[in-house]
């Protein structure tokens, strides 16, 4: 028997963790591992996620069988958290073109409200918000189009994730691809594990923020940035 044959039993997410612990890489739930992922082995992740998910629907005794609105959703779930929700964990980032600052701008910018889905890493529940980002280039700063924050966003938030979290991943990203002199981004979004279970209050949103360089040494700055966003309330 080949080598190729010997594993052909071996769970693709065995192999693809093998790996991931092979080159020490973390992977929580936020984390990025479309570099351990090998071309096609996404399709077979796909097949053994609706396995899985298959057996969750058998063992909360639902009658998949029977039920012709069941019939498809172990396949529909799993293609859900793959290809769309969780999408983020699985696929490189977005390539972003970046620019010099031909202009030399160094006037706040900012960007939002970007609308952001995510699910909390505790119970996979939706968590959907909006976000605004605040940018202080300098002459060094690499400039990028506006959807392209929309971009980044959405493969951030595109894995289960604790909202502390996600904007500082976010702001690392922005910070690492346009070096500005000051970062900034508030998030506000509310959680549907604190609606749909828990203490189910609906209308109950967390807002955290990230202040980063000249943000958080400048409070006039940080004062002005909020004072633009515009908030309900
Ligand atoms: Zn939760």
């Amino acid at each position: 028997m080949n080598p190729i044959d010997a594993d052909e039993g071996t769970p693709v997410s065995i192999k693809i963790r093998e790996r991931l612990l092979a080159a020490r890489k973390r992977f929580n739930a936020n984390d990025n591992i479309a570099e351990f992922i090998q071309p096609g082995e996404l399709e077979k992740l796909l097949d053994e996620v609706e396995d899985k998910m298959q057996g969750v629907l058998n063992s909360l005794v639902i009658d998949t069988e029977r039920d012709h609105n069941t019939g498809n959703t172990a396949r529909r779930v799993a293609k859900m958290y793959l290809n769309e929700v969780f999408r983020g964990r699985y696929v490189n980032a977005p390539t972003i073109t970046e620019f010099p600052n031909a202009e030399h701008l160094n006037e706040l910018m900012i960007v939002g409200p970007i609308t952001v889905r995510s699910a909390c890493s505790h119970h996979l529940c939706p968590v959907i918000g909006q976000i605004w980002i605040g940018v202080l280039p300098n002459e060094h700063t690499n400039v990028i189009g506006l959807s392209k924050y929309a971009r980044l966003a959405e493969w951030v938030m595109g894995r289960p994730q604790i909202q502390e979290e996600a904007v500082v991943q976010l702001a690392d990203l922005i910070q690492q691809k346009t070096q500005p002199d000051g970062l900034a981004i508030v998030m506000e979004a509310t959680h549907f594990c604190m609606g749909w279970r828990g203490v189910k209050d609906v209308e109950s949103k967390m807002i955290n923020s990230v202040m980063r360089g000249s943000f958080l040494k400048d409070s006039n700055l940080r004062r002005e940035f909020l004072s633009l966003l515009p908030r309900k309330s």
